[in-house]
C-alpha cells in the first residue's frame, strides 16, 4: 500500500492521531500551516470528494462539524479555515480525499479562501448556472 494516509489509517506509520470512528480518521498534519492544523480523511482510498459513497460523505462531513469547535477551543483560536484541494489541478499532492481544518486568529497575517484566487471570473453567472443545472439534470 503505497498512500501515505491509507498507511496512517493501516496503522503502519505514526501519527497525532485525534480522532477515530468507523468511517473516518482525523490527525495533525504533518506540515502545519498554523498549530492545530488537523486533517480529517475517510477510510476508503478514494482522490476527490465526489468519489466517496453518500454515507462516507455524510460522515466525513460529521467528523468535520464534530471536530472544528474543540480544535478551536484547544488552541484558543478564533475561527478555523477549512477547506479541500480537490484533485491535482488544485494543487492537491495526497489521492486520498482529505479535509484540511487549520484554526486562524484575527490578524493572523493569512488571508480568507478568496485571497487563493486571481481577479475576475470570465463567463455570466446566469450561464455558469444554466450549465451547472443542465450538468446535474444529466447524472
Ligand atoms: P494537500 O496538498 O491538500 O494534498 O495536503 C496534503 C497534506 O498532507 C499536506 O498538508 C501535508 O503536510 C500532509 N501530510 C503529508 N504526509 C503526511 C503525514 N505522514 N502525516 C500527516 N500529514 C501529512
Ligand atoms: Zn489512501
Amino acid at each position: 500500500m503505497s498512500c501515505i494516509f491509507c498507511r496512517i489509517i493501516g496503522g503502519e506509520i505514526p501519527a497525532q492521531v485525534v480522532a477515530r470512528d468507523e468511517v473516518t480518521l482525523a490527525f495533525l498534519d504533518v506540515s502545519p500551516l498554523a498549530d492545530g492544523h488537523v486533517l480529517v480523511v475517510p477510510h476508503s482510498h478514494v482522490a476527490r470528494l465526489d468519489d466517496l459513497e453518500p454515507g462516507e460523505a455524510d460522515a466525513l462531513f460529521r467528523t468535520v462539524v464534530r471536530l472544528s469547535g474543540p480544535v478551536r477551543d484547544a488552541l484558543g483560536a478564533d475561527g478555523s479555515t477549512i477547506g479541500v484541494n480537490n484533485g491535482d489541478a488544485t494543487g492537491q499532492t495526497v489521492p486520498h480525499v482529505h479535509v484540511h481544518i487549520v484554526p486562524r486568529w484575527h490578524a493572523d497575517g493569512a488571508g480568507s479562501i478568496h485571497s487563493i484566487f486571481p481577479p475576475g471570473a470570465k463567463r455570466g453567472v446566469a450561464e455558469v448556472g444554466d450549465a451547472i443545472r443542465a450538468a446535474l439534470e444529466v447524472r
